[in-house]
């Protein structure tokens, strides 16, 4: 039992280094009076440059921004004020960052002390995320089943049962598939022992596993297939596993830009418009609960036809790569660098209003002046002109602001290139930097 006040402190001071939760105890208007190095840790990267970590509520103001008022408004002399609240740190950027989520929790100590916690809870999500993509993955294989066969497998994935389905689908009969390994299924080339293992182990620890590859019939003939394997009750019946196959070839296509849409630029890396989208839609939401500023920049490789003409359309490429290359080396880790396809890119800046989005945009440009790319025996340099909006402008959504951007940017372009436009409110002229 605590008695006095030294080994309750000692416990305070035990609790503030273990070492997995950030601990911040601060007084009601966030004032900092103790951190511990998680914390330090978890909550200097959103610190503003130069700040030291003073309050919790500035610090946390863009991803939490009622927290104050929330404490302020807290009418017990003690109690649990935000019990593990999910902040979205980064909604991250597909193929490039991986979304931050952090845990929050914020307990009134007493008259004049908060105590927060602080935990990352980004694999946690991301699994949570990962299962129910997979459900939707499921759903959006099955409207296109040509037909289906399932399988009862025992422990070691080997096959102990058949049925009609399995002769229908793959023209194995019973003799010829009991007591063979699942892995019989499926085109040699597309499996292998430690991949049949990997599945079932992954059926242990996450309760599903699914797959889309070639599988092959007895005659040796291939379909593009899906396959999901399923615990099975023990104690039921003597299998552990089920397997359940269904013939995709028509819906391959599909399946593939389906995957291909979800996915990062290919050329470049950094997000498609798609994925800009999904960040943007995060921030206008927030944005909906508390108005902040937001900026979206949209660039434009100057006559790029001539570099393509001139060059070669490799070469062309190498430009593009080079650009989301400097962009990303431009801008801060939260801010989304995507490609929306050709020659054309768009960066959204979070909490950016829209001078410091002139700022940022003129800053690439520059540095887009400074680059000299190797083309065989050539060097050889590009510009960019560059459109910038803000919520400034009164927009809302970010379909408003790519227009109001891309508007900018032509204004850019007729004004000679190689320059940053702003958008002006409706009446007044672009101006140029
Ligand atoms: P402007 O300064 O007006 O932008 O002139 P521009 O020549 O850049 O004009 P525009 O933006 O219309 O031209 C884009 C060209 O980019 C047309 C197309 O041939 C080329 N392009 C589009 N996608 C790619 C790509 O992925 N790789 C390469 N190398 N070229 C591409
Ligand atoms: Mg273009
Ligand atoms: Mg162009």
């Amino acid at each position: 039992m605590i008695t006095g006040e030294n080994s309750s402190v000692d416990k305070l001071m035990e609790f503030m280094y273990y070492d997995l939760i950030g601990l911040v105890q601060t007084d009601l208007q966030g004032n900092i009076a103790l951190i511990n190095p998680v914390a330090v840790q978890l909550l200097m990267p959103l610190e503003k440059k130069g700040h030291l970590l003073s309050n919790l509520f500035a610090t946390l103001d863009q991803i939490a921004p009622d927290l104050q008022f929330q404490a302020e408004n807290f009418t017990l002399a003690a109690g649990s004020i935000i019990r593990n609240q999910n902040l979205v740190i980064t909604s991250g950027i597909r193929g490039q960052t991986e979304p931050v989520y952090y845990a929050l929790s914020l307990v009134k100590m007493g008259e004049n002390s908060l105590m927060a916690s602080i935990r990352d809870v980004s694999e946690v999500i991301k699994r949570e995320r990962l299962l129910h993509k997979q459900e939707a993955w499921i759903n959006a294989a099955l409207t296109g089943v040509k037909d289906f066969a399932s399988a009862a497998l025992d422990s070691d994935g080997v096959v102990r049962g058949w049925n009609a389905s399995v002769q229908r689908l793959t023209g194995h009969g019973p003799e010829k598939i009991i007591g063979q390994p699942y892995a019989v299924f499926f085109a040699p080339d597309a499996m292998t022992a430690d991949r049949t293992t990997d599945r079932l182990r992954e059926v242990d620890r996450a309760g599903l596993s699914f797959a889309e590859g070639w599988m092959q019939r007895a005659d040796g003939s291939r379909f593009w297939g899906h396959s999901v394997i399923t615990p099975v009750e023990e104690n039921l019946t003597s299998a552990s596993y089920s397997l359940i196959i269904r013939d995709i070839t028509d819906t391959r296509e599909t399946m593939e830009s389906l995957l291909k849409a979800a996915t990062s630029d290919q050329l470049t890396g950094v997000a498609n418009r798609r994925a800009l989208y999904e960040a943007a839609e995060l921030e206008f939401a927030r944005y909906a609960r508390k108005p902040r500023n937001i900026s979206l920049l949209i660039l434009d490789i100057d006559h790029f036809k001539k570099i393509n003409d001139t060059y070669g359309h490799p070469a062309g490429d190498k430009v593009i790569r080079n650009l989301a290359m400097v962009m990303l080396k431009s801008v801060r880790s939260i801010d989304v660098v995507a490609r929306f396809g050709g020659e054309e890119f768009a960066v959204l800046l979070p909490s950016t209003d829209i001078d410091m989005a002139h700022v940022i945009g003129e800053r690439i440009r520059r540095n887009v002046e400074a680059e000299l790319i190797n083309i065989g025996e050539h060097q050889l340099s590009y510009r960019v002109s560059v459109g910038v909006a803000g919520v400034e402008l009164g927009i809302s959504g970010i379909e408003a602001m790519i227009e109001a951007a891309d508007d900018a940017m032509y204004e850019a372009k007729h004004q000679g290139r190689n320059r940053v436009c702003v958008k002006r409110p409706a009446g007044d002229e672009t101006s140029q930097h």
